[in-house]
């Protein structure tokens, strides 16, 4: 028997950063609680769906992925449209994916809407031998920029729930 879901409020929530940060993977993380290790060879689907409880509410989370498209630094506007929250993964092992937020965050700013709710995310947090960005230098960054921080593991799942939640939390509390 189908029981259609009552939906109080469906969030668009963009996933933006550099090539192989592990958007993709976070993503399938917390939609499908699934790791893909060959993820090169998933062909990009538009966005994957979770429905989840805040405040008492039935909140579709509607995460939107690139599907590839940043390689050519060629994210559309319509990408952004309607995003009311947005994810800038970089990977804690690369430098220059930290380096790139920034770029990330103006991309925001030029298209999608003022009120957008941004979380910086440092994945690969299972990898610590090699980290290449200090946890308290992403918090400054954060803290300078206004933006929500965590650091995850899509491989371990480490803060995957926890993140995406703190965001919709905060999108809920704003809209
Ligand atoms: P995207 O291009 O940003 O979507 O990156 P993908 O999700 O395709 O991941 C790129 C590569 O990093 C893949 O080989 C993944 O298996 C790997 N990867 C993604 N997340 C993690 C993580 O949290 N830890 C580790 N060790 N590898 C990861
Ligand atoms: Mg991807």
């Amino acid at each position: 028997v189908n029981v259609p879901e009552r939906i109080d409020y469906v969030f668009k929530v963009v996933v933006i950063g550099d090539s192989a940060v592990g958007k993709t993977q976070i993503l399938s993380r917390f939609a499908k609680n699934e790791f893909c290790f060959d993820s090169k060879s998933t062909i990009g689907v538009e966005f994957q769906t979770r429905t989840v409880t805040i405040g008492g509410k039935l909140i579709k989370a509607q995460i939107w992925d690139t599907a590839g498209q940043e390689r050519y630094r060629a994210v559309t506007s319509a990408y952004y449209r309607g995003a009311l929250g947005a994810m800038v993964v970089y990977d804690i092992t690369k430098r220059q994916t930290f380096d790139h937020v920034a770029r990330w965050i103006e991309e925001l700013r030029a298209h999608a809407d003022t009120s957008i709710v941004i979380m910086l995310i440092g994945n690969k947090g299972d990898l610590v031998e090699k980290r290449a960005v200090r946890t308290e230098y992403a918090v400054e960054f954060a803290e300078e920029q206004g933006l929500f921080f965590s650091e995850t593991s899509a491989l371990s799942g480490e803060n995957v729930e926890s993140a995406f939640f703190k965001l919709l939390q905060h999108i809920h509390f704003v809209v």
